[in-house]
């Protein structure tokens, strides 16, 4: 057994193999030790190995399941060995003492799972495979839980960003690129070749061309073919629904890095879950379709005003019709997860119970298409989504007349298929009825014969039916012309057998093993005409989902009061009582109230400097603006009074010194390296907000830093920022830079106590209220007022000295200053244009080189 154990493990590679024995699945040597820890299990031993006994621990296959989730939530991927044959089988080929063959059937990995009770109903499962193609990333992502996959290339650079958009669960690369993202699943790198992809592509969808589905480039297919080859491998040649794949275009949507995503908390909280995020707080759609959706729509905003504008408008039409809205959500909240349900079909997992499912989503939405498209006032938008609502007639009828209202998840005992959908199927059911009836009145019969009233018949897995008496009438039966055969004598009952149960126990099994195979044929059928409109169903969810969303974003608004934004094309951005919404809400439990503030930046007046206190509400603000943004270009009402928005193409959000460690860099790097990217890639068209960069060195170090990368987003990105800072110093740069403005946070002193106001005024902060705020977070008195001694020292040395930022005076402008540290390297530049190496003596050459060292050092 070690053998076939040891090849099937070779084959697992880095899986965990869980391997069949009768009832259970083993896990051995390594793999028991993980999965023991992982699932707090016991860790037991078995023969020996080498001289050593061999770790085994195991989980029962019935309940598989849960202990899988677990696994692949810490991390591990499962690889599934099964019996392939009955130990019958197995004796009958290799004698007595024949191991049963067993197999993997199947790789168990994060990014490809499909059973409902692994999945999360309201997050979408995302596998990516991304590759290199001659200095482009392609990327290649699918859910194969609802079949949806998209292409899409990027810059080097930008390979970070889209993973992060895409929030994969797993990541495929090539095994031998150096490039490739940490913790991705290595492959081999002949599966990532352009023409492979092109070619599964086309065998995936029947095609001789890619060309219906759109223009797909090298770095895309070659993705394409590192994500199907390991689709292949984990499925051991069973392939998951997969819809045609689409190509992301570049520049249609809002560019966010993974460390905007993060400090944004866009879909999960610091925290590392949903609870805190936007998604949880704005999310009211009644589907799980609707949330995943509503999940990418806020991953990926758009950038393009139209197709922004028609989101809001059918938003808009919802929102101000809430009986409409109602209506439209009463239909959607009984809907079964109609996409899960086709992506379990189509692998080959489905169950009666997915196909009623797939009838009954279809049947509703037409009823929501009727509901909609009786309305004369719908807005456009609506009539792009409204066919995909209609059109399964014929495959609603046949699955209300094939199916039984509420089919099963058990396929093995049949009882799916309606009665009167197939007259020999009924047939044979009508003779296994009667056979149970007759055996009904075989047991009444057989008492009166026998006087025995404690006589029944009985019916178990090993003797199907038997009669049963208690042991002290047994003698009766026994007898040899009585008609009973013995079977069994057990504790305080004999069991017997007679020739007419026996006849109509045959006539039951033989009707039900005909029935279940009619069943099991019907099945099939169905499922086949699911698989052939598989396109179609997939739509059909998108515009459920779609409607979802929009309903949802609708009922938010109208709920907290939101605004229908603007969306326009100058650089602005004007919003009048802006809220922050996760901010609001965790208010809101406390009763307390949050103060709307106003944000106004244009061409003239884009940077705003924010000062003021700490826990005076700056990042709050600074990112409540940012989240407008967001929401609006997801095409959503914004929590503000009024929102004009000039659309953004890349947005950043960056927390000085945001702890990270995790990443194994020291804080103040990652702040830097985060900062760096932001200089290198804003645009005239991006937001920005900065919240206390340069925090993580020290005081003079950070101020220069905060006041030259200030100063390098006002003049040479001159995209729009919100910078907030506590270095009163930085406000002088206004004196310098037109476009900038100071703004602070209020807080008062009353009565000696700090009242933070949470409100946004005009003008540079007055003080700092440091002490003020660590005795309001209860630092010891003791404590502050040797801090006010010290404080005041500090002041008059500062006072004398012109303070930290003295003798910045006569510092140049900060193009000026660019322009001389430019002007130096010219020099040396056309000094060595000008020279003629051939006709150097090495000595010269030497000297020459010394005067170049010289001159650049100078
Ligand atoms: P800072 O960045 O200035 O240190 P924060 O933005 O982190 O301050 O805000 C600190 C706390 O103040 C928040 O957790 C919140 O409870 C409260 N707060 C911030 N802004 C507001 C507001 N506009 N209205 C009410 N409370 C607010």
């Amino acid at each position: 057994m070690m053998a076939q154990y040891l090849a099937l493990k070779q084959q697992a590679g880095d899986c965990l193999l869980f391997y069949r024995m009768g009832d259970f699945f083993e896990l051995f040597f390594d793999d028991a030790k993980i999965a023991a820890q992982v699932l707090d299990i016991a860790l037991t031993s078995r023969g020996e190995h080498g001289g050593a006994p061999i770790p085994m621990c195991g989980v029962p296959v019935h309940s598989a399941e849960g202990y899988l989730a677990r696994l692949i939530r810490a991390g591990c991927r499962v690889a599934i060995a099964e019996q392939v044959e009955t130990p019958e089988e197995a004796k009958k080929r290799g004698g007595s003492k024949a191991l049963v063959a067993r197999d993997i059937v199947r790789f168990v990995t994060a990014g490809t799972l499909t059973e409902e009770a692994l999945l999360e109903p309201r997050r979408a499962n995302v596998l990516a495979a991304v590759c290199e193609v001659r200095g482009v990333i392609g990327l290649a992502a699918c859910d194969i839980s609802t079949g949806r996959m998209e292409l899409e290339e990027c810059a080097p650079d930008q390979m970070g960003a889209a993973l992060a958009r895409l929030g994969a669960s797993e990541v495929v690369a090539p095994d031998s690129w150096d490039q490739a993202p940490v913790d991705c699943v290595p492959r081999p790198n002949r599966s990532f070749a352009s023409d492979e992809g092109e070619t599964r592509l086309k065998a995936v969808h029947g095609v001789s061309t890619l060309d219906g589905f759109g223009q797909f480039s090298r770095a895309m297919l070659a993705a394409a073919g590192g994500l199907v080859t390991y689709l292949d491998h984990v499925g051991r040649g069973a392939l998951p629904l997969l819809l045609p794949p689409v190509a992301r275009e570049a520049g249609t949507h809002m560019a966010m890095d993974e460390a905007t995503r993060s400090s944004l908390e866009i879909l999960v909280s610091s925290g590392g879950t949903r609870r805190g995020s936007l998604v949880e707080t704005i999310d009211r759609c009644v589907t799980g379709a609707g949330a995943r959706q509503l999940a990418e729509d806020l991953s990926a905003p758009l950038t393009d005003a139209r197709a922004i504008n028609r989101r809001l408008e059918l938003v808009s039409w919802l929102h101000d019709d809430p009986l409409l809205r109602g209506d439209i959500r009463g239909i959607l909240r009984a809907l079964p997860d109609l996409g899960r349900a086709l992506g379990r079909v189509v692998a080959g997992r489905g169950s009666p119970r997915d196909l009623g499912q797939l009838r009954d989503g279809l049947s509703e939405a037409r009823r929501l298409h009727d509901l909609l498209a009786a309305r004369t006032d719908r807005p456009e938008p609506l009539d792009a989504v409204l066919p995909s609502l209609a059109g399964h007639g014929a495959l609603c009828d046949l699955y209300s007349r094939a199916l039984v209202p509420a089919p099963p998840t058990e396929r093995s005992q049949g009882a799916y298929i309606a009665e009167g959908y197939d007259a020999s199927l009924d047939e044979l059911r009508r003779v296994s009825g009667n056979a149970r009836r007759a055996i009904a009145a075989l047991e009444a019969k057989y008492r009166d014969d026998t006087g025995i009233s404690a006589l029944k018949i009985r019916h178990n897995g090993v003797l199907g039916y038997f009669i049963e008496v208690p042991a002290k009438h047994a003698d009766r039966l026994m007898a040899p012309e009585s008609g009973f055969t013995h079977r069994q004598t057990m504790a305080g009952a004999v069991r017997f057998n007679a020739l007419a149960l026996h006849e109509e126990a045959s006539r039951i099994a033989e009707s039900g093993g005909h029935a279940l195979a009619a069943e099991e044929a019907h099945f099939e059928e169905l499922v086949a005409h699911a698989v052939r409109a598989k396109e179609a169903i997939a739509s059909t969810a998108a515009a459920l989902a779609r409607i979802d969303v929009a309903a949802g974003q609708a009922e938010r608004a109208a709920e907290g009061g939101w605004a229908l934004p603007r969306v326009v094309d100058e650089p602005c951005l004007e919003i009048t009582g802006g809220r922050h919404p996760v901010v609001e809400a965790a208010l809101g439990v406390r009763g307390e109230r949050f103060v709307a503030n106003d944000c106004a930046l244009n061409s003239q007046d884009r940077l705003w400097l924010v000062g003021g206190p700490n826990m005076g509400g700056k990042s709050t603000f600074l990112r409540q603006n940012a989240l407008i943004v967001l929401l609006a270009q997801a095409g959503g009402f914004v929590p503000a009074q009024g929102a004009t928005i000039g659309l953004v193409d890349r947005l950043f959000s960056r927390v000085g010194a945001a702890d990270n460690l995790a990443r194994g860099r020291s804080t103040f790097m990652v702040e830097m390296v985060e900062t760096a990217a932001i200089l290198s890639q804003a645009t005239e068209r991006s937001f920005v907000i900065l919240d206390e960069v340069g925090r993580g060195t020290s005081t003079y170090d950070g101020l220069s830093l905060a006041w030259a990368v200030a100063e390098a987003i006002h003049s040479i990105n001159r995209c729009r920022c919100l910078f907030a800072t506590h270095y009163h110093e930085l406000s002088r740069l206004a004196e310098t830079c037109d476009s900038l403005s100071l703004h602070h946070v209020r807080a008062r002193e009353w009565k000696g106590d700090l009242v933070l106001l949470h409100e946004l005024a005009e003008g540079p902060a007055d003080k700092s209220y440091g002490l003020a705020v660590a005795r309001l977070a209860g630092v010891p008195a003791p404590v502050i007022k040797r801090a006010k001694s010290v404080l005041e020292k500090l002041e008059k040395g500062r006072a004398a000295t012109g303070g930290l930022a003295a003798g910045l005076d006569d510092l140049p402008l900060f193009a000026a200053a660019i322009e001389a540290a430019e002007e130096k390297v010219d020099a040396l530049r056309e000094r060595l244009n000008g020279l003629d190496i051939d006709a150097l003596s090495p000595r010269e050459a030497l000297d020459l080189l010394y005067q170049l060292k010289a001159q650049a050092n100078g």
